[in-house]
């Protein structure tokens, strides 16, 4: 960099007198010439208004290359970086500067263009009457170059140290002297002004990082280590000067002098808090809920192993809830399981509102069952208030995303060691005890495992996982049962019934399982089948020329725990089934029970085109008037009726009533069970023409039922021969008549 200085130098130099001539340096003592001379230090006097050089001694034309000619005809910025700063050499230059006017680093260029670094010391003289600077050299390019070394692995230390977190520190126990990497400080997070070993914590305040619960380990593990005099490795808690507990591991150990007595102390520090959190978190996860954060299975399990023991039995008691809602497989489906998922863990949340901070367990089993272990409730009636009130509080409504829902809690209940002596044992009780719950009505709540229960939960557990398994190898089939007018004695609709082909039981009706399936929720799935079973039936019947409306029965557990008019919805577009060719069979207690929402899907059944028939109507507990608010097409008097009509007058009249009635109401009318001539006869003359019953046909296999189309089909006049099973078959000779009256 060209500068004022260098420019006056270089225009001044030309005609600036020889400085070796200048009487006043000549005249300047022997012995200081000699100093100057023979110094082993480069040495140089220049002129501080022209920067040239003045005089240059031996030891810098031989460290420098330049001859004595050579260095007179030049002046200081010649030597000097083009890019370095010049304003210390204006500086030095300044006239009022006497004595000692400069001391400093720079960067010179020797004549082979080598750069060197040299302490420059200048100190102003005279020369002639002028002002001139008088130079010392101290070339320290060396001595810079080892001490940009030593920085470096300094600072790659201090990288790798920060990089692995890991601190390194020195303690002389003689002199109590400290000494920390800057790694230390940024783990414990404290000034570099106040080093303190956090490990040695027999050193009092030193301790102050350590961890209040981990002290009394670190203190043992020094001791052991002092005594041992070898290495020890310790992980514990610090508290950062910021208050955040962070995890270390610690190593170090003391060196003893000749006599044993220890006099240091190194050691490391390696912040270990990510691989430790990262463990807590696994541990964390094998033992919740990834869903609702509360115990799960595993950790469930594990509590009770440890607190229900046979030898225990005596001194401790333990409550054990087993929650199941109703309603949330209804919410996973209608609304999603995003939502469904919402659900369950403001339920856990409401689980864990009153559960005290020590003792006991809160947690999820799976799906949509909860378990809580109690050990502070006291006797049956503590457990039983207990119970009262968690059925409350799951019981309330639910808020969310802008819906309003209830879900119906079950509690099941055992107790150690009353009921139970092992954890196993107490978790089937308890199971046992919710399958009770479940069939008492709802709003009781909370049922107590009993004694009698056992056998019976034994046998249902078995076969609620039979279901299961026979949901997944199709072990259902459907048969067909169809509904004859006595007018045309022809079939106007079959209704769908479900039968298991079960492995070992053989063909089981559905009174053998429909009750479990029911309570277990299974009748979900099975009942979705059937209904796309019995569609795919009637599409099949409708393509082979002979159409027929199908009956599906649907269950009260199905109208709860989903949104059934949807599912009808979607397996009729699946199926490509008219709406009009399915008629849905409910009883009235499910329509009547939940009103407003019973009428709603019912409506959007109808709107669909489906028909809706009231099953074994009469054994309810409602009147016809009650059921006129409701859309339904069909009555289907309950057999009970229909076996006595004839025996018992009574029987006979409320028949004839409900005819009437519903002829009253325009509804249509179908009598089920009917297996003798006789009962046909009455019914037929009670108004009744639509019957159901063995007398004309049972149930029949679906190729079998087929055939019964195809005959049908191809009969003008007479009824079919049915299959010679069916016993009352000398009985449909009263039908060969055909009909005068036009089918409705
Ligand atoms: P339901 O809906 O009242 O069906 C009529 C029942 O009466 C059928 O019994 C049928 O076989 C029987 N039955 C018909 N005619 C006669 C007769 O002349 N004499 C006698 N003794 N019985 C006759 P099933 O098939 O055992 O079904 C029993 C109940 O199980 C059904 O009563 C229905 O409530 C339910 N169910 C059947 N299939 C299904 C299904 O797929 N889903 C649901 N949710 N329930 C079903
Ligand atoms: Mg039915
Ligand atoms: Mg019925």
């Amino acid at each position: 960099m060209a500068t004022d200085a260098t420019a006056t130098a270089a225009k001044e130099g030309a005609d600036a007198p020889r400085v070796t001539d200048e009487p006043g340096w000549r005249e300047s003592s022997w012995s200081y010439r000699e100093f100057f001379r023979k110094n082993p230090y480069p040495m140089w006097l220049w002129d501080v208004e022209t920067f040239r050089f003045l005089d240059v001694n031996d030891a810098a034309i031989a460290h420098y290359g330049y001859s004595r000619d050579e260095f007179l005809a030049m002046a200081v910025p010649d030597i000097r970086l083009p890019e370095d700063d010049d304003q210390t050499l204006k500086d030095s230059a300044d006239k009022e500067n006497l004595g000692l006017a400069y001391w400093g680093a720079h960067r010179h260029r020797k004549r082979d263009g080598s750069i060197i670094e040299v302490e420059v010391t200048t100190n102003r003289v005279e020369v002639g009457g002028r002002p001139a600077n008088f130079v010392m050299l101290n070339d320290v390019t060396e001595r810079a170059k080892a001490l940009r070394a030593r920085d470096e692995t300094q600072s790659m230390l201090a990288a790798v140290q920060r990089v692995g977190h890991i601190g390194i520190w020195y303690r002389n126990l003689m002199t109590g002297e400290v000494l920390w990497t800057e790694e230390m400080h940024r783990i414990l997070g404290g000034s570099p002004e106040e080093p303190d070993a956090p490990v040695d914590v027999a050193s009092g305040p030193s301790s102050r990082y350590t961890y209040a619960e981990d002290i009394e380990l670190v203190k043992l593990t020094l001791e052991e280590a002092r005594r041992s005099g070898k290495p020890y490795g310790i992980r514990h808690r610090v508290v950062r000067a910021d208050g955040e507990v962070r995890w270390v591991h610690a190593r170090g150990w003391y060196e003893h002098d000749e006599r044993g007595t220890p006099i240091r102390m190194i050691g490391t520090l390696h912040d270990i808090t990510e691989p430790v959190r990262a463990e807590e978190r696994l541990a964390y996860l094998a033992q919740h809920d990834h869903l609702t954060g509360l115990a799960n299975r595993t950790a469930i399990e594990t509590y009770l192993q440890s607190s229900v023991t046979p030898e225990g039995a005596s001194d401790s008691r333990l409550a054990l809830f087993f929650i199941d809602f109703e309603g949330l497989k209804a919410v996973n489906y209608t609304l999603g399981h995003a939502f469904g998922d919402r659900l369950l863990v403001e339920a856990g949340r409401r689980m864990t509102e009153q559960h005290p901070a020590r003792g006991g367990v809160v947690g999820r089993w799976g799906g949509d069952n909860f378990v809580i272990v109690r050990e502070d409730l006291g006797d049956r009636a503590g457990v039983s208030r207990f119970a009262k009130n968690l059925f409350a509080r799951l019981s309330a409504p639910y808020a969310i995303g802008g819906h309003q829902l209830r879900l119906v809690p079950s509690i099941g209940v055992a107790l150690y060691p009353a009921d139970a002596t092992t954890p196993e044992d107490l978790v089937a009780c308890a199971n046992t005890a919710l399958a009770h719950a479940k069939e008492i009505t709802r709003d009781k709540g909370a049922r107590f495992f009993a004694a009698e229960m056992r056998q019976e939960a034994a046998e249902r557990l078995a076969t609620e996982m039979d279901l299961s398994k026979g949901i997944l190898a199709g072990e259902f089939r459907l048969v067909y049962q169809p509904v004859i007018d006595l007018r045309t004695r022809r079939a106007v609709s079959a209704e769908a019934l479900i039968r298991w082909q079960h492995p070992q039981r053989g063909r089981l009706g559905p009174e053998s399982f429909l009750e479990i399936a029911e309570q277990s929720g299974l009748i979900v799935p099975i009942g979705a089948w059937v209904l796309r079973e019995a569609c795919a039936a009637a599409r099949r019947w409708s393509a082979l020329g002979t159409p027929l409306r199908v009956a599906v029965n649907v269950s009260a557990e199905q109208i709860n725990r989903e949104d059934i008019a949807e599912l009808v919805r979607t397996v009729l577009d699946d199926t490509k089934l008219d709406a009009s060719m399915l008629s849905v069979e409910l009883t009235e207690n499910i329509i009547v029970r939940d009103a407003e929402e019973g009428r709603t899907t019912l409506q959007r059944l109808r709107d669909m085109g489906v028909s809706i028939a009231v099953d074994d109507f009469g054994t309810g507990n409602n009147s016809l008037a009650q059921l006129k608010h409701f859309p339904i097409d069909t009555l289907k008097i309950d057999r009970s009726f229909v076996r006595d009509l004839g025996r018992d007058p009574f029987e006979s009249a409320i028949a004839q009533a409900i005819i009437a009635l519903a002829r009253g109401r325009n509804l249509t009318v179908i009598a089920e069970g009917a297996e003798s001539r006789e009962q046909v006869d009455i019914l037929e003359s009670l108004g009744c023409n639509l019957i159901q019953g063995f007398y004309f046909s049972k149930p029949l296999e679906p190729e079998e039922f087929e055939r019964f189309l195809r005959a049908q089909a191809q009969r003008t006049d007479s009824f079919p021969k049915f299959s010679p099973r069916n016993k009352p078959i000398s009985a449909r000779g009263a039908f060969s008549r055909p009909s005068t009256m036009s089918s409705r």
